[in-house]
């Protein structure tokens, strides 16, 4: 039976935190032997969108895609250890507009003008709270934490894809775009499993993290359940702080609480096996990188069209994903069961073009464990822990989005006079 969420009142689940599409909450109520210890995650939806009182509620919907997607293909990838405990539950539209009058008070105002929650949806999903309690924890979004296999990269491409990293090249358009961003932080540094270097990454990270006022969301901390919001001014970093006793002794400067936070997660970050996993399926996954990709996509739409006795050279070749259909979890299943037994001995360097569409899925995949997040959880009694959350399959209309993106991103940092050289940063 699905659990349901009237069970309990909305004003016992407070605000932790937002993201693009969805919003979360920890359960803060009474003692209660399925919410103890939990998360509510809701969708949003934009305001423009926004439901009226007439929309019609639907009987039945299915469970979040996220629940089942999680179970039965992320769960084969990434050890159950490493995953956050995900659940359906019930929600009824007075209760989600209850809640949505309680969060209006906490959300961030920018946040509050684009969107709200998705009153409409009759299920949620309920996950391990891994920021809450009497605990630590630290939120890093790592991005891409590879160089591509240079087989499909062309002459234009190739030195500068194989030197510096897409989330370093990247940084340089957003910023030419007039985003704030972190050129210091670069994930080769994170992912290195080098003492030196995932050190400076963290260093990175924090002074992005502070410099910004919390704005540059690679890095989010939660002290007790509620995220610290840094400023220059060294008491909003208090929460932190008591986490670090010998810096509160010593009057914690900002260098030395800093110092103190680094040097708590670096054994973690070493040792668990988590960085690796998700680098190495990353790049695992987009074999081809996106040039190969498109590359091999073309070729396919040209072959069928000289079995129609067509002229190759007159073909117009769609976007990249176009007219493909959005995979079931039957076809990811049936894609993981050829990448966990087929893929390390096909030969990506000449990829058939009959298997346009399992290289197009294993890319979409890909960008899953590329734009996912970790949460390091440090409690003040017990072991810590390493989490991957927000590993939500990504919508198949992306791949041409993705492919625009690539080009605009490489033709912004070509001739740039001095690129970053993402390899040698030792
Ligand atoms: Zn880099």
């Amino acid at each position: 039976m699905t659990l349901n969420i009237t069970a309990v009142q909305p004003e016992h689940w407070k605000y932790v935190s937002e993201g693009g599409a969805s919003i979360v909450f920890s359960y803060q109520g009474p003692p209660h032997p399925h919410f103890d210890g939990t998360v509510l995650r809701l969708r949003k939806i934009p305001y423009n969108n926004a439901p009226t009182s007439a929309t019609p509620e639907v009987a039945e919907e299915p469970d979040d895609p996220t629940i089942q997607f999680q179970q039965q293909i992320i769960q084969r990838l990434i050890p159950v250890a490493h995953l956050p405990r995900l659940e359906s539950v019930e929600v009824q539209r007075e209760w989600l507009e209850e809640l949505q009058r309680l969060a209006d008070v906490e959300r961030p105002a920018e946040r509050r003008a684009k969107d709200r929650i998705d009153v409409c949806r009759r299920k949620a999903v309920l996950a391990t709270d891994l920021v809450g309690g009497n605990a630590l924890a630290v939120e890093i979004k790592p991005k891409w934490g590879f160089l591509p296999s240079t087989a499909h990269l062309t002459a234009a491409t190739l030195p500068i894809k194989s030197m510096t990293c897409r989330y370093c090249m990247h940084s340089y358009l957003k910023a030419a775009k007039g985003e704030e961003v972190c050129f210091d932080y670069c994930p080769l540094d994170l992912y290195s499993g080098d003492e030196i270097r995932v050190r400076r990454a963290l260093n990175a990270l924090f002074d992005a993290w502070v410099g910004s006022s919390g704005a540059i969301n690679n890095l989010r901390v939660f002290a007790e359940g509620t995220m610290v919001k840094p400023s220059l001014r060294p008491s909003s970093l208090g929460p932190l702080a008591k986490h670090f006793p010998r810096s509160v002794a010593e009057e914690a400067t900002l260098s030395k609480l800093q110092g103190d936070f680094v040097a708590a997660l670096i054994p973690l970050l070493l040792g668990t096996p988590v960085l690796r996993i998700l680098s190495t399926l990353q790049r695992t996954l987009d074999a081809l990188d996106i040039e190969g990709l498109s590359a091999l996509w073309a070729a396919a739409h040209q072959s069928a069209a000289v079995q129609v006795a067509a002229d190759p050279a007159s073909v117009a070749v769609p976007p990249l994903g176009a007219g493909l259909t959005e995979p079931t979890i039957a076809d990811w299943q049936a894609f993981l069961d050829i990448f966990l037994t087929k893929h390390a001995q096909m030969d990506h360097d000449h990829p058939d073009s009959a298997n346009v569409k399992y290289y197009c899925m294993a890319y979409i995949l890909s960008a899953s464990f590329k734009d996912c997040s970790i949460i390091l959880r440090i409690p003040q009694d017990g072991p810590a822990t390493v989490t991957v959350i927000d590993l939500d399959v990504k919508p198949v209309e992306k791949l041409s989005t993705w492919a625009k993106l690539d080009a605009q991103i490489v033709d912004e940092y070509r001739g740039i006079p001095e690129p970053a050289n993402c390899v040698a940063r030792l």
